[in-house]
């Protein structure tokens, strides 16, 4: 791997090389940018809650507008991956995904949101109960009334896609990065931001892009300037493959939240811990509560019936970013123009990393915002930031 030297002076600073800024980075240099850029990180690249994902990538989202980034994203992605996994050929595992409802209004909500995503993909079907356990035989089709399914969708692997950009994008011409390199503080300067990191080092910067994910607050804060994001914890579990786990195809069951995917190895994870209060991301918890094992299990078996002997392999918990309507919070901070932001990604930030570092990228170049987001996606919706909001789960429908 080729060392590189950090610059004292650059024209762009992104701060965070999870999938949203390493997506930016390459973007700024398949766009044409040609002065220089620096991304830092404070730790590996890909390595903060970008490697905590499920890496589900589903157009079945509340927003239309987000089946669209996801649908870009995807594209991008299929180029490149292959199953294998792995820095240079990205893990891109086109899966199919299904989404189920049993309750009353769930169903009908569901039948609603069939209609815009089948415009996003023609492909996407309404499934009976005995059409999903034809499709996904481990399931009791006697805990559903109604599916539906995009055999196109995928996971993917947000650590892998983040170190991906990057490799991709630095040379020792103007894109440099660096890890390991975590900033501390900030000063204004007349000729942009200088910042101070925890190695000592001093970089000038005419822009700095702040895509630090669930730290974004404490890094705004520090420019004495606010967001209204908060962060909180998402937690996980993967447990043994199980009879018929072989033909899972990734659920999300919007009855109980939880959502179920095969993993390569053959292990199933399975994730909804969603919690409901902000929490500190430097002092998180990895180890999730036995409520939460509990909870988790009793839904399990109940959809799955075959798992009740499973162990369980793994679990996790990692932060996800919380915004008031649960749109992210992109472009230039209101107070600050040279401050620009790429956060609020909820749940939902690996699958739409592709496009939504593009769109961020050819804001930074010519501020220009781009048509395909809907005003909700820009930080400058907001007259006041609101003091206080509820959190609401970006994946939950
Ligand atoms: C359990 C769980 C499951 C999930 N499942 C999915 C899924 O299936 N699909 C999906 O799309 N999304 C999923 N997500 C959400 C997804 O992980 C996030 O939306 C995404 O990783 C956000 O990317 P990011 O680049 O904004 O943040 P991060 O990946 O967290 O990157 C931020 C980076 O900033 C760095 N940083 C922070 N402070 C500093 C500093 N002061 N100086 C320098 N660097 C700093 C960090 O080290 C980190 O690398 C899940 C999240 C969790 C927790």
């Amino acid at each position: 791997m080729v060392k590189q030297q950090i610059p004292e002076k650059t024209d762009i600073l992104i701060i965070g090389a999870g999938i949203i800024g390493s997506s930016i980075f390459y973007w700024l240099k398949q766009l044409g940018y040609d002065r220089k850029i620096l991304i830092i990180d404070r730790n590996s690249y890909g390595n903060g809650n970008s490697s905590k994902a499920a890496g589900i990538m589903t157009i079945q989202l509340p927003h239309v507008t987000d089946s669209w980034l996801v649908k870009e994203s995807q594209e991008f992605y299929s180029q490149f991956g292959s199953v294998s996994g792995g820095i240079e050929h990205p893990k891109f595992v086109k899966t199919g995904f299904l989404t189920t409802a049993g309750n009353e209004k769930k169903v009908e909500y569901l039948e609603k949101k069939f209609s815009s995503w089948k415009k996003v993909k023609p492909e996407t079907t309404l499934l009976s109960p005995a059409e999903i356990k034809k499709l996904s035989p481990s399931i009791d089709e006697k805990q559903v009334e109604l599916g539906v399914y995009t055999p196109t969708d995928a996971f993917g692997s947000g650590n892998d896609w983040s170190n991906w950009f990057i490799r991709r994008t630095r040379d020792q011409e103007q894109f440099f990065s660096k890890a390991y390199e975590e900033v501390v503080g900030f000063k204004e300067t007349n000729e942009g931001i200088l910042i101070y990191t925890s190695t000592g080092n001093k970089i000038l910067s005419h822009k700095v892009i702040i895509a630090t994910g669930a730290w974004s607050k404490k890094l705004v804060n520090k420019l004495d300037l606010s967001i209204p994001l908060k962060s909180y914890r998402a937690k996980a579990l993967s447990i043994e493959a199980f009879e018929g786990s072989n033909k899972l195809v990734p659920h999300h069951d919007l009855d109980t939240g939880a959502y179920f995917k095969r993993e390569v190895n053959g292990n199933v994870v399975v994730g909804d811990g969603t919690e409901h209060f902000e929490t500190d991301p430097d002092n998180i918890q990895r180890q999730p509560p036995l409520e939460f094992l509990e909870h988790l299990s009793s839904i399990l078996i109940s959809l799955y019936p075959a798992s009740q002997s499973s162990g369980i392999m793994n679990f996790w918990s990692g932060h996800c970013q919380a915004t008031p309507d649960t749109y992210p919070l992109l472009g230039s901070h209101p107070e600050k123009k040279i401050i620009l932001l790429a956060t609020g990604f909820q749940g939902i930030g690996i699958m739409r990393g592709a496009a939504i570092g593009k769109i961020m990228a050819e804001y930074t170049i010519t501020g220009k915002k781009s048509s395909k987001l809907t005003d909700n996606y820009w930080i400058d919706r907001f007259h006041n930031f609101p003091n206080d909001f509820p959190i609401q789960e970006g994946f939950q429908l």
